[in-house]
Formats: structure tokens, C-alpha cells, sequence
């Protein structure tokens, strides 16, 4: 396997990159997550080679800028007390500079290619590990989170992460190089009057930063979660849209979000204000300074204790050495914004809403035995328990249909078949095994599901239908667009099968929709089919060929069924009738028909 420290970003492979984003989230797993600065240390583990490479290059390429104060000092020295050695000094002063200028160029080049190597690759390694994460979290923790939240810490989030990691890298050798440089030529100068000043200008310095530090991060935290909140808003009004437009809404929409951003704008004014304020005090503060350096030198030079030269070079040091000061001040809001991000991602990045699989039970085979014994549950955010005490036999290859009014908890029974929620007490069982000792992710390859709305995303029918599948025939794949009631849907359209069918598959029609939907689930071939009012959205010649095509797949399969409309569920082996999260009624058609209870009342009302 290829040694990931050793690859540029620009070479990686999908292999590669997977790896990386297993490192940083492993890395991240051993961070301690209550401090941020130990999160990015531990982030950028197996970068720290190339990080120290790239800082040697910045150190290099600095070199120009701390000599020049020098070599104009000696320049302004060999002027003014002549002598006869003064150009051969001049000559060898200004020759070093324009060696120094010459290799400028190619050190700057190499410091931040190797800089923006590693911090495009950490960037890169954090959005997939949240995505990783993501991937494992419980269905609650993504219901809970709104997509647009979820968007805001892959994209921006992250961003503020690359951008703490360029300046503290990039400042800090400049920081450390810079001051550890003046103080030598200070020392090495015998001036120690002047380091003393030095020395003694940058707590004042320091003062400053912790008057605006609480203020700043406060701010930041207010405008991050602000952020959230807009994204979230966005993704729900692009949703809405043609609700919107149908209703004639739109001003009312608009209105709704200039709300929202202002309130962004708002946030986002306060922290440029509190960031405003806190750079013109720190300039400000320079500037002082600055005239203190020059009045305190010329003192000295008056004095006879300095040189013209060192009057010169003092003011170039001072003038950088307060700069550098003032630059660990200016990091403050960058280091506050990636903080927060750090704490950002951590809600997802630390989350312990983890779906458990591991040491679990494998299921490589399901026969589709379910029993339900006394199932209780409620939502976390729920008020109530919605499913009481439920008892179901389905013996394998069944298939059932769930009937029973809206809100019954129908949908919840089929997030119990989907391992989505577990019961709060009492046991389901699939084969006879415990679903909470059963490793979900490989009970999950057995089964297939049909959404209440269809979810397809924007590429080809294709793509849709395999969604997840590797090297589907052409064979199998007419076959299940027949099955599917598709071949005149694919036959309309321009190219096929590979015809792109649009974001959330706007091109398609409701019910085609649905179709492309059931098309995905009946090609995994699975041994437990979930119909969950798959065929809500079909007119009735659609759905009479879906039913068919159910009917067709069903045999040797568990299935179940939900559905409101009833002409769906006669071919069912069982039907269940739920109330208020029980099974009130569980028989044939016809037994429950002829029962006159609960169902016979449901029929009667679509007669
Ligand atoms: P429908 O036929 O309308 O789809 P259903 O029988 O499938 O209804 P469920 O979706 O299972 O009903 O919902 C049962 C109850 O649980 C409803 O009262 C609903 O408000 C509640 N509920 C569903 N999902 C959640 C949730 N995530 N958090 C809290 N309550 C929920």
C-alpha cells in the first residue's frame, strides 16, 4: 500500500484519499475533544514531516527580510564613518541582499506548494471523515440535523480548520524566526538597554488581546451557529418552492428570509465591528510604540551608545518586531473562528449516536421471519409512546400488508424492519434472533426498500435504478424496467436509460418517480421487501401493473406493505391492522372483511 505522507493531493487516488480520511478520523477519535488546539495537533498527524519541510522553506525565504535591516545598517555605517575598507563592505552587504532576493523566489515557491499541499489533503481528509461519520450515525442524529446545518460544517466549517492551520503555521515561523532573530542581533550588538524596550512593549501588547479575546469568540460562536441556521433555511426554501409559487407565496417568502438574513447579516456586522475595534486599538498601539522606539534610540544615539546605522536598524527590527506582535493579536479572530469550527465539527465528528455493529451478530442469509413480542417505543423528541405493546407473527416469505389510520404508527413499525429505531422494551426478533444483537449493516444487504416519496438523485436512470451496484447486465436491467412497469418511460426519453433525469428526478413524473424508486429496490433481488405507500403516487392503470410486479416479486420474499389505499392490499397474505401502535386486527381480506371490525369500517369508508 502506498505511504499516504509521501503522496501530493494531486496524485492521490480514491484508495488513497479513503485512507487519509480513516487516519484523521481515527486521529480525531484520540483527541481530547474538550480542547481544540489538541484536536488540530492530533488532525494533522502524518503531516508533521511535510508541515517541518514547508516551515524550512518559509525560514529560507524569510532570510531576506531579516538581513536587509542589517545590511542597510552597514550600508548607512560604512557611509557615514567612511574608512577605506567602506565599498568593499557596501559591496559585500549589497551582494548578499540580491543573493538572498535571487533564491526568494524558489524557496517561496516551495514553501507554499508543500504548505497548500497539506492543508488542501487535511481539508480533504476532514470533509470525508465527517462524511464517513455521517455514514454511521443513527437515522435520529440525521433527522435531527438539518441538511443545511450538515452542509454549513462540510463546507465552512472546514474551510475555517484550513485556514487556522495557514496561519498558525505560516505566522508562527514568521513569529518565532523573526523575534528569536532581532534578539540575537541585539545581544550579539551588546545593546541590552534596547532589548529590555522590546521586551517590555509586547505584554502592553498582550493587554489588548485579552480585553477583545471573550468578545471575539462569542461573537464568532453566535454567527457560526447564525450560519447554520441560514443554510438550513436555504435548503428548505429551495424544497419549497413550487409549493411556494402554487400558492402565490412568494412575496411572503422572501419577506421570511430577509429575516433570516438579516439576522445573518447582523451577526456577521457584529463580529467584523468587535474585529474592527480590536485592529485599529492594536495599530493604533503600534504606532505609539513605534515613536517611542525612535524618541528612545536617537536618545541613545545622542548619548554616543548607538550608531546612525543602528538608530536605522532598531526602528526596521522594532517596527517587525511589534508587527509580529501585533500579528499573534490579529490571529485572535482566525484562531476563534477555527476553534469554533473544531467545536462545530466535533457535533458530528464526536457524536456517540453511533449505530453499533460491531462484535454483532452477521446475517448473511435472511429467511424473513419477524415476530414482534409486546413492542413499546416513543420518539426521544416525543411526548408519548407511539407504539404499544405490539404483538406480529410474520412467518417467512409472507407478504403483509399494515393498514390503519394516519398516525396509527405504521411507518414507525417499518423503521423497526429497517433496524432505523429499536424498541424502547419488549423484543422483535428477525429468525429468531434479537435485532439488537444483530449486525444491522449486514441484515441491511438483504433487504430493499421503497420509500413513502421516492428519493432519486441527479444522474441517469441508470444510475438510479443500480444505485450502489457494480456491474449490472443490460439483461437484468430490462428486466427489472419491465418489471417495473418502465419500458415505455425509458422508451420516451431521449437516451435511454442514460438519459440524466434531473436533481431529486424532477424530469420524471410523480408516479414514474416511484416507479424508478421500486425499479432499485426490486433489483437487489432481497429477501425482505418494504412497500412503504410505494404506490401512493400511481394512477390506477400504474398501479395496477405495480401490483403485479409486487405480486410477481414477492413470492419467497417477506414483504411488507403499507398502504392506505386498500385495492393494494387484497393480494396480501395478512393484513395487520394498526391502532394507535397496536395490532387490533391481523387476518385475510376476507377474514377481516367478513369480521366487521376495524378493517370492515376502514373499507366501507373507500367504497
Ligand atoms: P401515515 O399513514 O400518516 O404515514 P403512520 O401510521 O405511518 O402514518 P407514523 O409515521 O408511524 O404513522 O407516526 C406515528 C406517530 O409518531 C405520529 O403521531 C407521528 O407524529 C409520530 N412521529 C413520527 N415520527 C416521529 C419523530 N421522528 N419524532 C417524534 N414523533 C414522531
Amino acid at each position: 500500500m502506498a505511504n499516504k505522507k509521501t503522496i501530493k493531493i494531486e496524485n492521490m487516488s480514491n484508495e488513497n484519499i479513503y485512507e487519509m480520511q480513516q487516519n484523521i478520523l481515527s486521529s480525531y477519535e484520540k483527541a481530547d475533544k474538550k480542547r481544540p488546539l489538541s484536536v488540530l495537533v492530533k488532525i494533522c498527524k502524518g503531516y508533521y514531516t511535510k508541515l517541518i519541510i514547508s516551515a524550512i522553506f518559509c525560514v529560507l525565504q524569510l532570510s531576506v527580510m531579516l538581513v536587509m535591516p542589517i545590511v542597510t545598517a552597514n550600508a548607512i555605517d560604512a557611509i557615514t564613518m567612511g574608512g577605506e575598507n567602506a565599498l568593499k563592505k557596501i559591496i559585500i552587504n549589497l551582494s548578499i541582499a540580491i543573493f538572498l532576493i535571487i533564491i526568494n523566489y524558489p524557496m517561496q515557491r516551495l514553501y507554499m506548494t508543500s504548505r497548500n499541499d497539506v492543508t488542501r489533503s487535511i481539508e480533504l481528509g476532514l470533509r470525508g471523515a465527517i462524511i464517513n461519520k455521517l455514514q454511521s450515525l443513527t437515522i435520529q442524529f440525521n433527522k435531527e440535523n438539518a441538511a443545511g446545518k450538515i452542509n454549513s460544517k462540510i463546507m465552512r466549517d472546514v474551510e475555517s480548520v484550513r485556514s487556522l492551520i495557514m496561519s498558525l503555521h505560516t505566522n508562527l515561523i514568521h513569529i518565532v524566526v523573526n523575534i528569536t532573530t532581532i534578539i540575537s542581533v541585539i545581544v550579539v550588538k551588546g545593546n541590552l538597554s534596547v532589548l529590555i524596550f522590546f521586551i517590555a512593549c509586547a505584554p502592553i501588547m498582550l493587554v489588548i488581546s485579552k480585553r477583545f479575546k471573550k468578545d471575539i469568540r462569542e461573537k464568532n460562536r453566535e454567527y457560526r451557529k447564525n450560519v447554520e441556521i441560514v443554510n438550513s433555511k436555504v435548503f428548505d426554501m429551495v424544497n419549497l418552492i413550487p409549493v411556494t409559487k402554487a400558492h402565490a407565496l412568494e412575496d411572503y417568502e422572501i419577506e421570511r428570509m430577509s429575516n433570516y438574513l438579516g439576522d445573518n447579516a447582523k451577526a456577521g456586522y457584529r463580529i467584523d465591528d468587535v474585529n474592527g475595534k480590536f485592529h485599529v486599538s492594536s495599530w493604533l498601539l503600534m504606532q505609539a510604540f513605534r515613536l517611542l522606539c525612535l524618541i528612545f534610540t536617537v536618545f541613545m544615539a545622542l548619548n554616543g551608545r548607538l550608531t546612525v546605522g543602528d538608530i536605522t536598524l532598531y526602528q526596521n527590527y522594532f517596527t517587525t518586531f511589534l508587527s509580529y506582535v501585533s500579528q499573534i493579536l490579529n490571529m485572535i479572530p482566525t484562531i476563534t473562528a477555527g476553534t469554533e469550527a473544531i467545536n462545530s465539527m466535533g457535533e458530528i465528528l464526536a457524536s456517540k449516536d453511533v449505530e453499533e455493529n460491531a462484535g454483532k451478530i452477521e446475517m448473511d442469509k435472511v429467511r424473513g421471519e419477524f415476530i414482534f413480542s409486546d413492542v413499546r417505543f416513543g420518539y426521544r423528541d416525543g411526548t408519548r409512546d407511539i407504539i404499544n405493546g405490539l404483538n406480529l407473527t410474520i412467518n417467512p416469505g409472507e407478504t403483509i400488508a399494515l393498514v390503519g389510520e394516519s398516525g396509527a404508527g405504521k411507518s414507525t413499525i417499518i423503521n423497526f424492519v429497517t433496524g432505523f429505531y429499536l424498541c424502547d422494551s419488549g423484543k422483535i426478533t428477525i429468525d429468531g434472533i434479537d435485532i439488537k444483537d444483530l449486525n444491522l449493516k449486514s441484515y441491511r444487504k438483504n433487504i430493499a426498500v421503497v420509500p413513502q416519496s421516492s428519493i432519486l438523485f441527479s444522474g441517469t436512470m441508470r444510475e438510479n435504478i443500480t444505485y450502489g451496484l457494480k456491474d449490472v447486465s443490460e439483461e437484468k436491467l430490462n428486466e427489472i424496467i419491465e418489471l417495473a412497469c418502465l419500458t415505455d418511460v425509458v422508451a420516451d426519453l431521449p437516451n435511454g436509460v442514460d438519459t440524466l433525469i434531473g436533481e431529486r428526478g424532477t424530469k420524471l413524473s410523480g408516479g414514474q418517480q416511484q416507479r424508478v424508486a421500486i425499479a432499485r429496490a426490486l433489483i437487489r433481488n432481497p429477501k425482505v421487501i418494504i412497500f412503504d405507500e410505494a404506490t401512493s403516487a400511481l394512477d390506477t392503470v400504474s398501479e395496477k401493473h405495480i401490483q403485479q410486479a409486487i405480486d410477481n416479486l414477492s413470492k419467497d420474499k417477506t414483504t411488507f406493505i403499507v398502504a392506505h389505499r386498500l385495492s393494494t392490499v387484497k393480494n396480501a397474505d395478512k393484513i395487520a391492522v394498526i391502532k394507535d401502535g397496536q395490532c387490533v386486527e391481523f387476518g385475510t381480506y376476507n377474514e377481516l372483511v367478513e369480521k366487521k371490525g376495524e378493517f370492515y369500517k376502514f373499507r366501507q369508508l373507500q367504497l
